[in-house]
């Protein structure tokens, strides 16, 4: 028996080819489409609107299949974690955080993630594998879902939307997964889909330059780059991948990217570690950094896992860092740390239910990612169990 396709697979068009080659016309598609990311639909039986036949023949070569979910918890400030299985003892989170006027999903691209910076507990589980475009679209179908079905709203395009923005800031660094990105992407500005605005979904990369400069021809949204440091030296130290692409080059494709994105600005993520990059004089090396890029700065406060051995700046310094980028005239947010009673930071509750027995094999395939990108990332960090 040949394998059951997952429809979540499918971009807009994959799913009209797929409808064609079952004889069916196009806008068959657009409604299977309705059904599956309008309203939820699991199963073919409820497709009311769809032939018989078609609902028979369907349900015996295809189905509509996201990750099993492990565990699901919701914090007492409303922030909502899921972890999902995506098989051979890995596990991605999907969080979800509701405030006043929206509500952000963040996802997650790859298990595991290849770049292996210093301050991130997915970097250091290692790397398994990419997601697949239904794992990363399937994260958003089941969490709309899920909230809706917790809220007792009804499916359906009027039903009342949940999910109003999404960030790709979960575990994976979804510039070293680009096509299944991309096309997850294209399903979530789709009209007969999410149809979310370019400017309701962001991007987080840690800098992959060529791939920044793709994606602003192929699928511009709106662009975070965690930058996190103010100088190549420092940068070098804490993310492998500024070897590669240093500050500059970095700097410079933001700008082109600019030209093409849905937000006349960039978002520079820089992640506060004591004693590390938080001085006043990183705060005024990074002001001079970034003067010719539109940008705003978000200000993540470190979120500390044992083996980083890395410490979370103090609040008050903090402040004062951000002081010092609003006097010279930049945006800055500090992010309020959500869900910390449920562990909902990058990459935390994963790397506990990870099968530690398979760390070793998961730093080989990160060796292995790396050199296939043909990157030089610097010295890959050893693990022990
Ligand atoms: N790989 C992408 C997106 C996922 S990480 C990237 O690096 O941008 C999302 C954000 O969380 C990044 O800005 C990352 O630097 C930050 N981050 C990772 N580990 C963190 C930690 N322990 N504490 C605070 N922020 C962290
Ligand atoms: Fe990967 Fe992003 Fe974590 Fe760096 S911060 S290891 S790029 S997920």
């Amino acid at each position: 028996m040949t394998a059951l396709t997952n429809l979540l697979d499918l971009d807009p068009a994959q799913l009209i080819a797929y409808c064609g080659e079952l004889g069916e016309k196009p806008f068959r598609a657009k409604q299977l489409q309705r059904w599956i990311h309008q309203f939820g639909a699991g199963d073919f039986e409820s497709m009311t609107d769809l032939a018989k036949s078609l609902r028979e023949k369907l349900a015996t070569r295809a189905h509509i299949a996201s990750p099993a979910i492990i565990s699901d918890h919701t914090s007492t400030d409303g922030t909502r974690k899921w972890l999902l299985d995506v098989g051979q003892g890995n596990a991605v989170e999907t969080v979800f955080i509701p405030e006043e006027n929206r509500g952000t999903l963040c996802i997650s691209t790859q298990a595991g993630c290849a770049v292996n910076c210093r301050f991130c507990s997915t970097g250091k589980q290692g790397f398994n594998r990419n997601l697949t475009v239904g794992e990363i679209i399937g994260q958003l179908w089941m969490a709309e879902f899920e909230l809706r079905k917790t809220k007792g709203i009804a499916p359906g395009p009027k039903g009342e939307r949940q999910i109003t923005n999404v960030v790709m800031m979960g575990m994976g660094e979804p510039l070293l997964n680009f096509e299944p990105t991309v096309t997850a992407l294209r399903l979530m500005l789709d009209d007969n889909a999410y149809g979310l605005s370019r400017r309701r979904v962001t991007l987080s990369t840690s800098g992959v330059v060529p791939m920044i400069d793709k994606l602003s021809k192929e699928c511009p949204v709106a662009l975070a780059v965690s930058l996190h440091a103010s100088n190549d030296a420092l940068r070098d130290g804490l993310i492998p991948l500024n070897k590669k692409y240093p500050l500059q080059e970095l700097l410079d494709a933001c700008k082109r990217y600019l030209d093409y994105a849905p937000r006349d600005f960039i978002t520079f993520e820089y992640c506060m570690l004591d004693g590390v990059n938080d001085t006043d004089q990183h705060a005024r090396e990074l002001v001079a950094l970034v003067k010719d890029v539109p940008c705003k700065f978000n200000l993540i406060p470190f979120n500390p896992f044992p083996e980083s051995g890395l410490k979370r700046s103090h609040n008050p310094r903090i402040k004062a860092f951000a002081q010092i980028l609003m006097d010279a005239g930049l945006v800055t947010t500090i992010r309020k740390t959500r869900g910390d009673d449920i562990d909902a930071a990058c990459g935390q509750l994963a790397g506990e239910v990870q099968d530690r027995t398979r760390v070793q094999e998961r730093m080989q395939k990160m060796a292995e990612y790396q050199k296939k990108f043909g990157e030089n990332f610097g010295k890959i960090v050893e693990i022990t169990q």
